[in-house]
């Protein structure tokens, strides 16, 4: 059965958080503070965050204090990223964002039961750990990372699971973009529903 690693929900293991662009999918090119929770066990062979599987390893942070630090910036739009952030409760966490006035996105793999109250859920689920059936209907956004052609046939099987809605990106790996992406705009080209995602941040440099 799969279950949370953190049932305390006044803290949380916080990797790094900062004010910045959101660089990938429907809200790209908005303003947004992240806030990247410690902990994932889905071992995505490219990940690009790999420092945060271990929660262990980020400080515990106290949920009041990470708000009102949010809170002295101009952000409107909160992404909670990871690692895996479902693996945490994030009831707490999205009640006060909430409290604030304050929208909270969500990027996850979907691999855990979802907790929290949110404005926008992106699932981007992965080949090595598969996400919950429950979150699918639940996404805004269905973000596909593309490390080869087989992930094309991958993604329509996803995508026959979320509602009508939803938004498709097929988003290339970064390592792989070189190859990829010419591949991406052909599928989309043959197959419109689905839009292309780039790490914009990765090309501007910031965080
Ligand atoms: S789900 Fe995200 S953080 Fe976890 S291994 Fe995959 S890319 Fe890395």
């Amino acid at each position: 059965m799969t279950q949370t690693i953190n049932t305390d929900q006044e803290m949380l293991p916080v990797m790094e958080h900062f004010y910045t662009i959101q660089g990938e999918g429907y809200h790209q090119g908005r303003a947004a503070y992240f806030i990247r929770l410690g902990g994932c066990d889905v071992g995505c062979v490219w990940c690009d965050v790999k420092d945060s599987w271990d929660a262990a390893k980020h400080p515990q942070l106290n949920i009041e204090t990470l708000v009102s630090t949010v809170k002295k910036t101009p952000a409107k739009l909160i992404v909670i990223t990871g690692g895996e952030p479902l693996m945490h409760n994030l009831e707490e966490l999205t009640e006060e964002l909430h409290l604030a006035g304050l929208k909270t996105h969500i990027e996850t793999s979907g691999a855990y039961p979802l907790s929290g109250s949110w404005d926008w859920i992106c699932v981007s689920p992965k080949k090595f750990k598969a996400p919950l059936p429950d979150i699918l209907p639940l996404a805004h956004e269905l973000k596909i990372v593309v490390f080869n052609t087989s992930d094309f046939g991958w993604a329509e099987k996803y995508a026959a699971r979320v509602s009508s809605p939803c938004k498709l990106y097929l988003q290339p790996e970064w390592d792989h973009a070189y190859e990829m992406t010419p591949l991406i705009i052909d599928y989309i080209k043959a197959h419109p529903q689905w839009e292309l995602s780039l790490q914009i941040h990765k090309f501007i440099q910031v965080p």
